[in-house]
């Protein structure tokens, strides 16, 4: 197979926070047991916490 190469970007996700909207959810990086797939995220403003299946801030390569 040939090298193909092919231009990528990137793009950083942040997820603002529900409450205060001022503030990035920033994922704590504890995994809660019995709950594989969650990841709880505080609020680097407000301290709000909210859990997602997805960590952020998230590296995207579109
Ligand atoms: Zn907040």
């Amino acid at each position: 197979m040939p090298e193909v190469k092919k231009e990528v970007r990137t793009y950083k996700v942040r997820y603002v926070c529900d409450r205060c909207g001022i503030g990035d959810m920033e994922a704590t990086g504890v995994v809660p047991k019995g709950y594989p797939g969650t990841y709880p995220h505080s609020c680097n403003h407000c301290g709000a916490f909210q859990t997602f299946d997805r960590q952020y801030p998230e590296i995207r390569l579109e």
